[in-house]
């Protein structure tokens, strides 16, 4: 019966994938270890990993001790740089476009501002073009072709991440445009998509090298507040793929209607065009003195990075609300933290780079409760390589695709 034939070949893809994937979890490691690993017997981690090599999937990388009588064990690895991965970007300030291996190194990176791709009819065909033009603009992408084996796309708002369609992008794509299957049919590569957050926490969990992390709370601050929740190193999506929208929590009865059509949202107070208002509502000479004149007297000049400042030399009303702001933050952090008790709250933002704005935050959460079983990180990505997140999907899809 062909049912038996269709099971074997699930069970064999299945341990080449748990093979893959373990040393994409943990880099380099001996056969013996991926067997202790994954529970399957040495001789079968054997036949995969000579067929994964004879594939080119995989490599011999390196010779170490295994134990005191001097035996030598081999260390293999995923070829990473064998693959290159395309990654797009988009949020509301422009597409950038990158190329990395399938360990997130960069190749080559170019950013280009949205207003010629985004809110077009043919947004798609704009972004497959530009994509082709950067291949073929660079030598090393151009000289490689052949090695171009995904694309990962990281959108703004929300996405399906199954079906690859887009739900709402604050209008950079038309709702309900099917990005994935019309980038597929016009690049003749199969394509990732993801919401920008959750593809940047798999980016935090797949790259980051000096810590291994299983479940966490992943946190963007920025124009808005974005999360993801990672449950054994996957994001969790719930039923209506909406889990982990701490922004939208509701946290304080206020007027300002947030982007979800609520009121009294996390975003509406923490978010940095709301901070930014609210600054600008107590804007003088006498008030902010320090913000008033690092803007030269001019409003239209207050951003994030000048508030943080003011704050941090001593601009009263300018703490006062950034202070407000952040212990509504921590108020919901900690709240959510009762809810999917996880041991890890991952933050990542120019804001929190800020002395003054995260030891506020920690001020605050110490206040709320002083016995927390988790602990507050900071991201090991650095603010501007949100493109690792496009490299973490398409690298785990092209994984799952060639097991
Ligand atoms: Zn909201």
């Amino acid at each position: 019966m062909n049912t038996n034939k269709i099971e074997k070949m699930d069970v064999k893809s299945g341990n080449r994938f748990a093979i893959l994937d373990t040393l994409r979890k943990k880099g380099a490691m001996s056969r013996k270890e991926i067997s202790q690993e994954i529970g399957l017997t040495p001789a079968a981690v054997t036949n995969l990993t000579s067929e994964l090599i004879e594939e080119g999937i995989i490599r011999e990388v390196a010779e170490v001790d295994e134990n005191r009588v001097g035996r030598k064990s081999i260390l293999i690895d995923i070829d990473h740089k064998s693959y290159i991965l395309i990654g797009v970007y988009i949020d509301i300030t422009g597409i950038e476009l990158t190329a990395t291996y399938l360990d997130g190194e960069l190749i080559v990176r170019q950013k280009k501002p949205l207003k010629d791709i985004a809110y077009h009819e043919n947004v798609t065909e704009k972004i497959a073009k530009e994509c082709k033009e950067f291949i073929s603009d660079n030598i090393t992408l151009k000289r490689n072709e052949e090695k171009i084996v995904y694309i990962g796309l990281s959108i703004v708002g929300a996405v399906d991440e199954e079906s690859g369609l887009s739900k709402g992008s604050f209008g950079i794509l038309p709702q309900g445009e099917e990005i994935k299957a019309n980038l597929e049919r016009k690049l003749r590569l199969p394509v990732a998509v993801e919401n920008n957050v959750r593809a940047l926490a798999m980016a935090e969990i797949d790259f980051n090298n000096e810590e291994y992390i299983e479940n966490a709370l992943f946190i963007k601050h920025g124009p808005g507040v974005g999360s993801a929740i990672i449950i054994n190193r996957n994001i969790y999506r719930g039923s209506t793929n909406v889990a982990g929208e701490i922004g939208h929590i509701y946290v304080k009865d206020n007027d300002k209607e947030c982007i979800c059509g609520k009121k009294g949202c996390l975003e509406t107070v923490i978010g940095e065009s709301y901070i930014i208002d609210e600054c600008k509502k107590v804007f003088s000479i006498e008030n902010t003195n320090y913000l008033y004149n690092l803007c030269h007297a001019n409003k239209d000049f207050i951003n994030l990075h000048n508030i943080l400042l003011a704050a941090e030399n001593g601009d009263k009303q300018i703490k006062a609300i950034l202070d407000d702001a952040l212990k509504y933050l921590a108020i919901a952090i900690d709240n959510t933290l009762q809810l999917i008790d996880v041991e890890e709250v991952i933050l990542f933002g120019l804001a929190f780079q800020n002395n003054y704005f995260h030891k506020t935050f920690k001020k605050h959460l110490e206040d709320i409760n002083s016995n927390r079983r988790y602990n507050i990180e900071y991201s090991n990505l650095n603010v501007d390589q949100e493109y690792k997140g496009c490299s973490a999907i398409a690298s785990r899809s092209f994984l799952r695709m060639i097991s």
